[in-house]
């Protein structure tokens, strides 16, 4: 597969290499490779001194034959259209690998959303859905949270779509806080979700999950439920996590060989994933470079942070003792490094299986929202916790029958049903 750390020509690499093996129709892979549908536009926004900034915004509908578009609103300084596209790819398979009734979608604005105040940020998120309001709905595209939105952003869109369209409308946009339309339970569901994963696939493994230690990379929303779940629900061990230190402007690994709080790392972390290091220092935690997270010798692995982290370079500095990497990031691996795991013989999660806690929970958020019935979060992470435990399965029983690569697998499984769909459909 080529070597390349675009995240949308990572997605194409991967989706070409399955189709072949799958022998796909010509017609059907030119209709997966590209989105369906995508718009471009610039968000005007009046900062608080009184002057106009503009914002280039993103909204990429991938595929929507087994129901409505689904994906979350990155806000992120180094967003591209290509990064936005690739989600929504993702998306797709996301949801068809998790079997839930919609389909991929993405959006994107070119923003550090720690440099806004919070009426600027709001004034940014209604504006991006003034411009995008009538392509998206809960008919047609429900978007998200993801790296640098909120569940209070998410209120302020769903407000601005029901002002708009003149109606209530909270399916429109999932991620929403609780008691606004919110589904408890969603703030821990992609970090859970991974732990589910990781617990089917230490099973399949046969190794004791009590006596696993992890790496993680990340302590945002994912890492830090995925770090809380390793630890209180499989009883292992988590040596370090890392994060983007915004004053220093380089990465940092925050380590503790005999195990993590992540409660305390979380009462010393910012609302964007920035730990404290000197109050983590003053706790015993050794602070080190920030890729140190990828050669620790653990057993697990958890990139949680940004797209294309294992790649060409860092790929080598993992550690003989790791049996398995859980993938809760969007794309952490590159083609490239893949082929190095896929020969070291690591189990790999991959990404939109690992990670569709998140999407799942939203879509049970749509469920409540039309029920106008909530369930309580014991009731959510149960039902996610069987989903997730499901799809698992159909993936590795896919990579048994076939002899595949689980993330060759993976895109089996969500292939063949949303060819199926298109085919119900009559598109192709
Ligand atoms: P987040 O914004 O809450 O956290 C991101 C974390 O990564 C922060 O701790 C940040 O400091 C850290 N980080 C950023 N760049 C880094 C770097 N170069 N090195 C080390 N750490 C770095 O984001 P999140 O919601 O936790 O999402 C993390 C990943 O999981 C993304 O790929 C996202 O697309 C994916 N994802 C998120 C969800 C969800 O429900 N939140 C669902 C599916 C997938």
């Amino acid at each position: 597969m080529a070597s390349t750390t675009n995240a949308f020509e990572m997605a194409q690499a991967q989706f070409d290499h399955v189709a072949e093996m799958l022998q796909l129709d010509p017609q059907v892979c030119e209709m997966l490779r590209w989105p369906m549908r995508e718009y471009h536009f610039r968000i005007p926004v009046r900062m608080d001194d009184g002057s106009i900034r503009v914002f280039q915004g993103f909204r990429v509908q991938h595929n929507d034959a087994r129901g409505p578009n689904k994906g979350g609103i990155r806000f992120h300084p180094a967003e591209t259209v290509d990064t936005v596209r690739a989600l929504a790819t993702w998306m797709t398979w996301k949801c068809a690998v998790a079997d839930i009734p919609l389909g991929g979608g993405k959006g994107g604005v070119v923003v550090d959303p720690a440099t806004l105040s919070d009426s600027e940020k709001e004034r940014l998120v209604r504006g991006y859905i003034q411009v995008i309001w009538k392509n998206i709905g809960p008919r047609n595209d429900v978007p998200a949270p993801d790296v640098g939105t909120t569940p209070q952003m998410m209120g302020w869109m769903m407000d601005e779509y029901s002002k708009l369209s003149g109606k209530y409308t909270p399916g429109v946009i999932t991620g929403k806080p609780v008691g606004g339309g919110g589904s408890l339970g969603r703030t821990e569901a992609t970090g859970y979700g991974v732990i589910f994963t990781v617990r089917e696939a230490l099973k399949h493994l046969k190794i004791d999950a009590s006596k696993c230690k992890a790496a993680i990379q990340g302590f945002g929303n994912v890492a830090q439920y995925a770090a809380i779940g390793f630890i209180e629900k499989l009883k292992g061990t988590v040596v370090c996590v890392s994060y983007w230190d915004r004053e220093d402007r380089v990465s940092y690994t925050v380590s503790k060989e005999d195990g993590i709080d992540p409660h305390f790392l979380h009462s010393i972390t910012d609302q964007y994933g920035s730990i404290n290091k000197d109050k983590a220092r003053e706790a015993g935690y050794v602070i080190e470079p920030g890729d140190a997270w990828i050669s620790k010798d653990v057993d697990v692995l958890i990139p949680a942070a940004l797209e294309g982290q294992i790649n060409g370079e860092t790929v080598h500095k993992i550690s003989p003792k790791v049996k398995l990497i859980a993938e809760g990031a969007n794309g952490p691996t590159t083609p490239e490094a893949d082929e190095v795991i896929k020969s070291r013989g690591i189990f790999v999660v991959p990404d939109f299986l690992c990670n569709a806690g998140g999407v799942t929970v939203s879509y049970f958020e749509g469920v409540q929202n039309d029920m106008n019935f909530y369930w309580t979060k014991e009731e959510v992470l149960e039902k996610l916790d069987t989903k997730m435990t499901e799809a698992f399965k159909s993936v590795l029983d896919m990579s048994l029958e076939r002899k595949a690569y689980m993330r060759d697998a993976a895109y089996m499984v969500a292939i063949a049903k949303v060819v199926k769909a298109m085919q119900l459909r009559g598109w192709v």
